[in-house]
This record gives C-alpha cells, sequence and structure tokens, in this order.
C-alpha cells in the first residue's frame, strides 16, 4: 500500500441510501452463507432467529461490555450466557466462565484451558488422540491399537474410567468396548498410554521421514479432502477397484475423484456441496459393484443431511 493509493477518510460523508448500495456491492465476493455454502465462521438458523439477533444486537450496539458498572445489563447478559452454558456442561459449584466473542475462539480458549491447566499440573500438555483411537487410525502395516495399554474415558455424567486395552475390541478401523457403554455416544476417549518399543531414535525419524514423503507423493494431500473415502475390501484396496473402473477424474459441481488417489474425493476450490460428494460417493459405489460386484463400505462417516 502506497502512500497515494491508500483510502482517505471522505471530506463529505453520504447519504445512507449511496452508502448501502456501496456497502452490499462490497459484499458480492462473500461466501454465500445464507444458503449454507460456509462449513465454519457463519452459523444461518434462518431468516427469523437471523431478525431477532439483528434488532436484539442494535438494541445494545452502543452500550460497551469494558464497563460492566456503567451498564449491568451487559453484565446480566455475561452471567446468564455463561450460568446456561455451565448448565449444559453439567458444570459442578463454583465452576466459572468467560465470555468471549465467535465459536473458533471460544474452542481455542476451552482447549487453551484445558491445556493449562494440565501443564500446571505436570502433564506434558495433551495431544488429541481421541479420533485416532476411535478409527484405530493406521497406515503402512501399523495400527494405533498395537501400541495402546490403557485409556481414561468419560461419561456424559463427567464419570472417568481406566480402561485396559483388552477392554475394546479392535480391528480395521474398528474400535468398540465389548462389554457396556457405546463409544462415541455415551462414553468417549479422554486420555491414553502408549507403549512404544525401545529402538534407534535416529533410525525411528528417518523412516517417518520417508513415510511421510511416500505419503505426500501418492496422496492429493494440497487439495482439500477427507481421506480415504472407503475402506480396503477383504485382500484388496479401495483405490485399485476404483481405478480399474475408469473412475479416477469423475467429477460434479467442483469434487471429484482424485487422479492421485482413486480413494480420495478432492474438492479444489471448495466448490463441491455435500449433496456432490455424496452423489460420487454413492456413483463410485454402484458402478465399482456393477463391474466387480465388491460393496465398498465408506470410511468416512456422514452426518447431517446434503444440502442438494
Ligand atoms: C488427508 C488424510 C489422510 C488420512 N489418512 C489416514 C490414514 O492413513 N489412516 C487412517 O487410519 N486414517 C486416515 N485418515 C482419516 C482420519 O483423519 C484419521 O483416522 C484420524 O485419526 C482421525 O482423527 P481426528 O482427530 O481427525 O478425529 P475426527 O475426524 O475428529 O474423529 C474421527 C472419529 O472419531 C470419533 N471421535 C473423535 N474423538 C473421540 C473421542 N475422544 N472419543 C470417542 N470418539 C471420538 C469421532 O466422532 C469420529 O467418528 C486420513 C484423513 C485425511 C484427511
Amino acid at each position: 500500500m502506497t502512500e497515494a493509493t491508500r483510502t482517505r477518510l471522505p471530506e463529505k460523508g453520504t447519504d445512507w441510501k449511496a452508502l448501502e448500495a456501496r456497502m452490499q456491492a462490497m459484499g458480492e465476493q462473500d461466501v454465500d452463507w445464507r444458503s449454507g455454502r460456509a462449513a465454519v465462521y457463519v452459523f444461518h438458523a434462518g431468516e427469523e432467529v437471523l431478525d431477532v439477533a439483528k434488532q436484539a444486537y442494535a438494541l445494545y450496539q452502543s452500550e460497551n461490555g469494558l464497563g460492566p458498572a456503567a451498564f449491568p445489563s451487559l453484565a446480566r447478559m455475561e452471567r446468564e450466557v455463561i450460568d446456561m452454558g455451565l448448565g449444559l456442561l453439567q458444570a459442578p459449584d463454583g465452576a466459572c466462565g468467560n465470555l468471549t466473542s465467535g465459536g473458533t475462539e471460544s474452542i481455542l480458549m476451552a482447549v487453551k484451558t484445558c491445556r493449562d491447566q494440565a501443564a500446571a499440573r505436570g502433564v506434558d500438555p495433551a495431544r488429541l488422540v481421541g479420533g485416532a483411537l476411535a478409527m484405530n487410525a493406521g497406515c503402512y502395516g501399523a495400527e494405533t491399537w498395537d501400541i495402546v495399554e490403557q485409556v481414561l474415558t468419560i461419561d456424559r455424567r463427567g464419570v472417568q474410567r481406566r480402561r485396559a486395552a483388552a477392554a475394546f475390541e479392535t480391528g480395521y478401523r474398528h474400535c468398540a468396548l465389548k462389554e457396556g457403554a457405546v463409544l462415541g455416544a455415551s462414553e468417549w476417549f479422554a486420555a491414553a498410554w502408549f507403549r512404544l518399543a525401545a529402538g534407534d531414535g535416529a533410525a525411528a525419524r528417518a523412516r517417518i521421514k520417508d513415510l511421510l514423503a511416500r505419503r505426500v507423493a501418492t496422496q492429493p494431500l494440497a487439495l482439500p479432502n477427507a481421506g480415504s473415502v472407503f475402506r480396503n475390501p477383504p485382500n484388496d484396496h479401495a483405490a485399485r477397484l476404483i481405478e480399474a473402473c475408469g473412475l479416477k477424474g469423475l467429477s460434479r459441481g467442483g469434487a471429484r475423484v482424485s487422479e492421485k488417489h482413486a480413494n480420495f474425493i478432492v474438492n479444489p476450490n471448495g466448490a463441491g456441496r455435500a449433496a456432490d460428494i455424496e452423489w460420487l460417493i454413492d456413483t463410485v459405489r454402484a458402478t465399482v459393484r456393477e463391474r466387480t460386484g465388491v460393496e465398498l463400505v465408506t470410511e468416512v462417516r456422514i452426518v447431517g443431511e446434503a444440502a442438494a
């Protein structure tokens, strides 16, 4: 930005009609969140909710939240929102909260608080391992549960249980409790203890580097994707079957079956909608079934409804 091209404060005001038109034109390139084309940033609960939110916001837009003594109204609203949050989390007596603006920011604050608390208790700040345990994530011949000794789980009431690895039935992209709770529905992983075989650190790092390079060379990691779409059928590879059916490059709405790895669906510009991706999944499954007799099973989990 040079001094010559810098936007300057206008000498005169602009009438509202002209200003409104200019502001609306500015938004023409923005993501079309009203029709559900934004996975993050904006959550659209419909025009009626939007209208109430706008009016409620306008009622208090000038009051300043930094001054709770001057604006007890805002202090009360903050308390009520925090109380509702604590209620939803079934927080015990003495629990407190903090109001931040923006969903992502709030999640980051919650994760940061947990990590800070763990660090203060001398625990190396936690990494997220829940998904890897639930999916028994693995590649190149090794799986997560190969090295799990025990896990800590937590249920809806906050009850924590240490469970030995033997309490779980695990397999290819599968993990379930042998008895009792349903993982992911009434009990979740909160921590895990892993036992790794002693070995040569330098050799291990070199092997990791080598395997990561193999992954980069064979998977479309530079483009948005959700990982392997289908589970590998017994003694075969989903990617081999999809490629053999000539489905690489099959596309709809901007999403397509990756040319680099046939078991990935890529969505390069985010233009493909959930409905396009589900169409691709269904078409690949039907074509592979028809031509090879193999019924592919999805590894990805589809939640919610696809926007048409
Ligand atoms: C580019 C790419 C490559 C991938 N390659 C591989 C691969 O080589 N091998 C492989 O196995 N997977 C692969 N995946 C799939 C997936 O990312 C992994 O399985 C990963 O371990 C999932 O972890 P996550 O933390 O992202 O979990 P999420 O995607 O957030 O969750 C995965 C599942 O676990 C459940 N879950 C999450 N946390 C918990 C918890 N605390 N308790 C109980 N359930 C929980 C979720 O509900 C969900 O059903 C790949 C994905 C991508 C995008």
